[in-house]
């Protein structure tokens, strides 16, 4: 880590709270725009949770997961590899050297740009000033815009034991240093999902409780469908409409009550993860020293500059609100630093897709169809199953959906969501269609590779305009 700012007090054009995604996107884009940069971030490395105690760590997870059930299920297709041999020290290593590598781009992408970076908890002491605190001291450093990019921290539920080291939260689970016999998840969301991918591949009995009627409760239904009937048959138990009510310590594991239509008895786990939200970090870094809003949630109300009620001072990414992605977060940090440049800019995105890194993969963008009927809006669906597409089929899995939606009368493509392998991937084409105003023939006289799981989205949409070929709907025009 640089720290080339050694005076006790300094002076910047501007300052960067928080080294994430967010933070550190914000950070190069005013130094390549030309702007003299701090950038302050608490813990030694840059990267935020998402590189260092999220999505990247859990993706190397992920995959690790992928390897063991692919291996496993090819036993059935006449290739046998035997049963897996775990070094968890070594998949820890191999996770943290993935982060690192990352890490250490991002330091030389920092000394590159001559930004200054701090290490040390930053606080604002006024509209104009922050004070860092670190191992070294105290320092006040002055600017003339700041960026807010503190991000947010996994919900705690206050009666449960949280000093019980076998309580989880997130990052508890990603450091992977046992596996729990038995591992109960409360929260049937993206974290939870993810988590469970990988101790299921690792060998833990999974039971997952989840307070709404569906796992991933902002998705379409038929889009989750497919993975809530693959785990069913990999995972113990799938508890919907139901809460813990009780979580206590004992010796031999933790003892957990539940409640709801369909509750179980009460159970004991070798460990417990609670993924059941995030909360922002708005309260957290004196913004009333500034006076900047903070709501009574925690998060800062920005406007589609970024600016806070502040003109001088921007905020970006979880801090600012829903849905808390990297992805939101960089196109934020980004849309800050140019208008702290001068530039035009404004949060103009047409939508922020969502991913489930699950196995299958969940993606979704634009309206979900419930949405769309919240919303009145008619549209025309084009559904393609996996199980007609002969690339899903040779990596041998059927289950996979690719749904288009189409504003009817125009045609053009206001959402769509795939689920099967790889879908996180596939649905950018789709984002890139919503952005461009394409409609369902955009996409249909495109001659995509074949064969690939890319041909889904265009099959999907010849089912809207009538020509698909490899289905038979019974009608033509
Ligand atoms: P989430 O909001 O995605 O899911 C939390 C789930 O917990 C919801 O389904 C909710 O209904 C349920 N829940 C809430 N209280 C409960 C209770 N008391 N008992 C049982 N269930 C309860 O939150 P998360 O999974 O913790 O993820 C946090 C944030 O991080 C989200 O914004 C998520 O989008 C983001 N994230 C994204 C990715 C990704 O993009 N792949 C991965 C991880 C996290």
């Amino acid at each position: 880590m640089t720290d080339k700012a050694a005076s006790p007090n300094e002076q910047t054009e501007v300052l960067v709270l928080g080294g994430g995604p967010g933070g550190y996107t914000a950070a190069f884009r005013a130094a390549d725009l030309g702007k003299q940069v701090i950038l302050v971030e608490r813990y030694p490395v840059l990267g935020g949770v998402c590189l260092n105690v999220g999505c990247i760590p859990s993706k190397a997870l992920l995959h690790m997961a992928q390897i063991i059930h692919e291996a496993q299920e090819f036993a059935h297709h006449g290739v046998e590899f035997g049963h897996p041999q775990l070094d968890l020290d070594k998949i820890r290593s191999w996770k943290e050297s993935v982060t690192k590598g990352l890490n250490t781009g991002l330091d030389s992408l920092i000394k590159q740009r001559k930004i200054t970076l701090i290490q040390g908890s930053g606080h604002f002491i006024s509209a104009n000033e922050v004070q860092v605190e670190s191992a070294e001291g105290t320092r006040v450093i002055r600017f003339d815009n700041a960026i807010i990019a503190a991000g947010s921290q996994p919900t705690k539920i206050p009666v449960f034991p949280n000093d019980d080291p076998r309580l989880w939260d997130s990052t508890d689970a990603l450091n992977l240093q046992t596996i729990p016999e038995k591992l109960l998840i409360v929260g049937g969301g993206i974290i939870g999902l993810e988590m469970a991918t990988v101790y299921h591949a690792l060998g833990s009995k999974i039971s997952i409780v989840e307070l709404m009627d569906q796992i991933i409760p902002g998705c379409d239904k038929d889009l989750t469908r497919p993975l809530q009937n693959r785990i069913k048959k990999q995972y113990d138990n799938i508890w919907l409409e139901t809460r813990v009510t009780a979580i206590e310590s004992q010796e031999e594991g933790l003892k957990v009550s539940f409640e709801g239509s369909k509750a179980p008895e009460t159970e004991v786990f070798n460990a417990v993860l609670v993924a059941v939200g995030r909360r922002p970090n708005g309260k957290k870094i004196g913004a009333e020293n500034a006076g900047i809003e903070v709501n009574e949630q925690g998060f800062i109300p920005v406007d589609k500059q970024q600016r806070t009620n502040l003109p001088h001072i921007f905020a970006i990414g979880d801090i600012v609100g829903n849905p808390m992605l990297a992805h939101k977060a960089v196109y934020e940090g980004k849309i800050a630093a140019e208008v702290i440049a001068g530039h035009k800019a404004a949060f103009d995105a047409m939508t922020i897709p969502s991913v489930a890194y699950t196995d299958p993969e969940v993606a979704w963008m634009g309206l979900s169809e419930n949405q769309a009927k919240e919303q009145g809006i008619e549209y025309d669906k084009g559904v393609f199953p996996w199980a007609a597409s002969g690339r899903s089929l040779s990596m041998g899995r059927s289950e996979g959906m690719t749904k288009v939606l189409c504003e009817k009368g125009t045609g053009r493509i206001i959402g769509a969501g795939i689920v099967g392998p790889h879908a996180g991937d596939l649905i950018a084409e789709a984002v890139l269609a919503l952005e461009m105003g394409a409609d369902a023939e955009d996409i249909a006289l495109s001659i995509h590779p074949h064969p690939t799981l890319s041909e889904t989205l265009a099959f999907a949409t010849e089912v809207v305009t009538g020509t698909i070929t490899d289905l038979y709907l019974g009608k033509k025009r």
